[in-house]
């Protein structure tokens, strides 16, 4: 946990945020500024800056929470996305996996 950290301070409740899914080790919660409807995020509660600094079994855990959380959804149509240092557009330096959802074209926008 990092007492800095706008994620750690979601996950420990001091900043709400929209839950969708809490583990032991995972939790995931809509994107504020969603992307598409359902735009969520994914992520380790035992914070971590970068892919690297994530263990292997709480990777496959994040990934296998993602895939939970689309078929739940029902979308056929998404992207995961998961940025890694500044240059690469993180804004937020604890390790997240976004899910976004694409519409089909005719349900309009997001
Ligand atoms: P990044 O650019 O680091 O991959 O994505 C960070 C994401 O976190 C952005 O999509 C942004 O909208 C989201 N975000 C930043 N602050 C908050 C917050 O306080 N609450 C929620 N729910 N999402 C946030
Ligand atoms: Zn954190």
């Amino acid at each position: 946990m990092s007492g800095v950290c706008i994620f750690c301070k979601i996950i420990r409740g001091e900043i709400p945020s929209m839950k969708i899914f809490e583990s032991e080790k995972t939790y995931a919660f809509l994107d504020i500024g969603p992307l598409s409807r359902g735009h969520s995020l994914i992520i380790p509660k035992h914070h971590g800056a970068k892919l690297h600094d994530i263990p292997d079994d709480q990777l496959s855990e994040l990934l296998a929470v993602t895939k939970k959380i689309a078929l739940a959804q029902g979308v056929e149509n998404y992207n995961v996305l998961q940025n890694n240092g500044r240059i690469a557009h993180q804004e937020v330096d604890h390790v997240h996996f976004h899910l976004i959802p694409k519409p089909n074209e005719t349900q309009g926008l997001g």
